[in-house]
């Protein structure tokens, strides 16, 4: 199924995201999460793709396969391409094949000191031209930045090369995590402004500790506002009274991004299905 038809039928798009088990984890992890997560009836689960490019890493491919054959739920497989050469990225796309896969998520990925980056692609934009040219038939997903991405010079900067990503073939876009609506709706008129047509989904994470939260923002660049911090100062001894503040923030958030016609949700679970389905029974009657 092609994902971005998920957007013509004028309700919010609730999807998920999984990452792959970690390295010394069993395979065994990732199916009971997925149990949790596919009976939730998500419009589509996407799933990460590992920092460093590791093209003989099948993890996430897998992965998709088995959210889409059996649990039946459409698959969305991230995929990077700055550690990856032209020879990765073309085996990668023959994996995409084998595995059924037609949807993606084309992206730069981190760039780290650890792993310098390969010539081939510089940025997600060159990806999605070279994905389009060898596989037509794959629909492309991109990454946005309601806070703007920590290594653009500027948000005009960023939200032009966002519309390059759309006019090489993104046809959807999932935003970074952000925890101040008032940022996604600035951000969203900007890309209104910049002529950028393709639907825009929310990404939102429910987050369940201060050391996560912080560790998360720090790599990612989002702010934290007043309100979320005095969450995280009064319950940061609390497991229990802090998650369920938590979930409850990200449950305001999304119910006045649907009452502001978001046309997604995008839940970065973190393979907790306990806690999207607490997030997604509050919201599912408002999609
Ligand atoms: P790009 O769109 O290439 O942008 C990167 C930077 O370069 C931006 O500052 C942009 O403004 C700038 N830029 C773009 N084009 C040009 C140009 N032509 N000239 C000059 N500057 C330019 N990482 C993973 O490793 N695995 C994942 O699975 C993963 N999933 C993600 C999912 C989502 C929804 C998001 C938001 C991020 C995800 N990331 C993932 C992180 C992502 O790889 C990083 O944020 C990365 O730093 C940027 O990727 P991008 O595709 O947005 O890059």
């Amino acid at each position: 199924m092609n994902i971005r038809e998920l957007f013509n039928n004028g309700r919010t798009v609730f999807s998920m995201e999984v990452f792959p088990p970690k390295k010394h984890d069993p395979v065994s992890e990732i199916f009971s999460t997925l149990n949790g997560l596919a009976g939730l009836d998500p419009d589509f689960i996407s799933c990460t793709y590992g920092a460093g490019g590791n093209p003989a890493d099948t993890s996430t491919i897998d992965i998709c396969r088995e959210i889409s054959e059996k649990f039946g739920t459409p698959a969305v497989a991230h995929f990077t391409c700055v550690n990856n050469s032209r020879t990765d990225i073309d085996t990668a796309v023959e994996n995409f094949r084998a595995a059924g896969i037609s949807n993606v998520l084309a992206l730069r990925g981190d760039i780290s000191d650890k792993t310098p980056p390969k010539d081939d692609f510089r940025y997600a934009s060159e990806l999605i031209t070279y994905l389009k040219q060898k596989a037509p038939y794959i629909t492309i997903s991109a990454a946005c930045y309601p806070e703007t991405h920590p290594d653009s010079p500027s948000v005009v900067s960023d939200i032009l090369h966002m519309k390059e990503k759309e006019e090489c073939g993104a046809e959807h876009f999932i935003s970074q995590l952000f925890f101040n609506n008032e940022d996604f709706y600035t951000f969203r008129e900007k890309t209104l402004i910049a002529g950028i047509k393709s639907p825009i989904e929310a990404g939102i994470m429910p987050v369940t500790s201060k050391a996560g939260i912080l560790r998360m923002v720090s790599m990612c660049g989002a702010s934290i506002p007043k309100k979320l911090s005095r969450i995280l100062n009064r319950y940061e001894n609390d497991e229990l009274a802090l998650r369920d503040a938590c979930i409850a923030y990200a449950i305001d958030q999304i119910n006045d991004l649907i009452a502001n016609d978001v046309d997604g949700i995008h839940l970065y679970t973190m393979n907790k299905p306990e806690i999207a389905q607490r997030v997604y029974s509050a919201v599912k009657n408002l999609l």
